[in-house]
């Protein structure tokens, strides 16, 4: 019986198998796996991300196809590097080390992107998408302290959210970090923009802190309106 490290054998990862006359996939570590195993990996994998992201479910063989040709271009050349193979083995994978010349399988960035437009996930788009929606929205609302809810409601649960999203990331980098993002201020702004390194959340956050100040002036104003008649009665 011949030894997995002998006469090359492609012994796949999964089932542990000789898969050398079968089809079958190599990764970026080196690994092989066959057809069956690699099939099934990446459907559970396409499953886990569908359960995480939850986008409107695409139509179901639609997203089989999209798998077969992504498998079906790996397989057939037999040097191309996985972009992310980590459904199979859960080892670390040197994320960063594909360079512009490497080959993606055609169904790659569809297979990660999920049928949502590659801009949408940009962290620009994070800054821009609120800062027009606000932006319409401090528009309309700004003739008359009656309609200025319409822009100061949005604008606080977005801040609300924001902040949100700084806090986790500041309790995932550890406890006091944390505690000084929740407490401190000045130290949460600190922390989105020097410490956090998730552009998204750098994004809205910023959006946040901006589109605040034309809250605060409203408010202000609003504030004045209120005082005024009661400052004129003799
Ligand atoms: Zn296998």
């Amino acid at each position: 019986m011949a030894s997995p490290t002998q006469s090359g054998g492609k012994i796949c990862a999964i089932c542990h198998e000789d898969c050398s006359s079968r089809a079958r996939t190599k990764d970026r570590a080196g690994r092989y796996y066959c057809q069956e195993c690699f099939d099934a990996a990446m459907k559970k994998k396409a499953a886990r991300k569908k359960a995480v992201a939850a986008p409107p479910p695409p139509p179901a063989d639609d997203g089989l196809g999209l798998l077969e040709d992504f498998a079906a271009a790996a397989s057939s050349a037999p040097g191309v590097e996985l972009a992310d193979p980590d459904a199979p083995v859960a080892a670390a994978q040197p994320m960063h080390a594909h360079g512009g010349g490497v080959a993606r399988p055609a169904g790659a960035n569809r297979e990660v992107s999920g049928g949502v437009p590659e801009f949408i996930k940009q962290p620009w788009f994070a800054f821009v998408a609120p800062t027009l929606i606000l932006g319409v929205l401090y528009l309309v609302a700004r003739g008359s302290p009656d309609t200025a809810v319409i822009f100061l409601l949005p604008q606080f649960l977005f801040s609300l959210v924001a902040g949100v999203l700084v806090l986790i990331q500041a309790f995932r980098t550890g406890i006091v970090a944390g505690i000084l993002t929740f407490c401190l201020f000045p130290y949460t702004i600190y922390f989105a923009f020097a410490v956090n390194d998730n552009p998204h959340i750098k994004a809205l956050f910023g959006v946040s802190l901006i589109s605040s100040i034309p809250a605060y002036i409203m408010i202000f104003q609003m504030g004045i309106n209120m005082v005024t008649p009661i400052g004129q009665a003799p």
